[in-house]
């Protein structure tokens, strides 16, 4: 993490950013959506605290990490850029749940009961409750992580139940599909589940869909908050982690 971005590798990345907002915009309105409904989450796992510089230097606010330990490093190495808005969309194990729980300010990957329930309880008391999305898994048997459909409701009951989480949401990575009817088809359920939750508590307002790869079949499905890594940042080496 002490590898510094050459400035032309933070040019790139201005560039990238501004590149995926105007595509991000322009699909807002080729599908109808009310401008300004879509939030870009930069996903910047496995890439340079410089990385991360850069986009905030390009306006960049809202930063996605799925790595317990390297969220953390990169929280408190950043902490001076005080308007960052922490974002966990990672798999959770038990044991790492309060380092989350003292320093991220938004769950996307809750799939849980046992790790709701931690999330609550570790929330420091001087924070904000912690904003969650409720994973779904909408890919069947290709995917472990996530609740069935089936199951929405009681994780919705008992996230409703805890005092220091607030339930903002829903999100989904579903299997890559061959073409954008075929990524639309898998989202449809979702986008329906979404739709009759947000009907039934004011403070659901997040469907946390869409990647690289699907951005339009994710705004055109509803998507309000898309997770965007390759795109902004370019190809993640995996080399130097497993
Ligand atoms: C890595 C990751 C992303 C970003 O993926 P890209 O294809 O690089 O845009 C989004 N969401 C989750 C949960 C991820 O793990």
């Amino acid at each position: 993490m002490a590898i510094k971005v050459e400035s032309n590798e933070a040019l790139e990345i201005k560039t990238n950013l501004t590149r995926v907002s105007q595509q991000v915009d322009q699909l807002v309105q080729q599908y109808q959506r009310e401008t300004g409904s879509v939030r870009l989450l930069a996903v910047s796992k496995t890439k340079p605290l410089s990385a991360l510089e850069a986009a905030y230097a390009a306006g960049q606010r809202a930063f996605g990490e799925n790595y317990v330990q390297e969220a953390v490093d990169k929280f408190h190495a950043l902490a001076h850029l005080a308007d960052i808005e922490w974002h966990f969309i990672g798999p959770i194990q038990s044991n790492k749940s309060r380092l989350i729980a003292e320093t991220m300010h938004w769950v996307h990957s809750i799939d849980r009961e046992k790790i709701a329930r931690r999330l609550s309880e570790q929330r420091p008391k001087d924070l904000p409750p912690l904003n969650v999305c409720i994973q779904v898994n909408i890919s069947g048997e290709e995917s472990k992580a996530g609740v069935a459909l089936s199951e929405l409701n009681d994780m919705v009951a008992l996230i409703t139940e805890l005092p220091n989480l607030r339930l903002r949401g829903l999100m989904a990575i579903p299997a890559p599909q061959e073409s954008h009817e075929a990524q639309c088809l898998v989202y449809e359920p979702l986008r329906q589940a979404f739709v009759e939750l947000s009907k039934s508590d004011s403070m659901i307002d997040t469907l946390s869909i869409g990647m690289s790869g699907d951005l339009p079949a994710a705004i055109q499905s509803g998507s309000t908050m898309v997770r965007v890594g390759t795109a902004i940042f370019g190809e993640r080496d995996y080399s130097a982690k497993a």
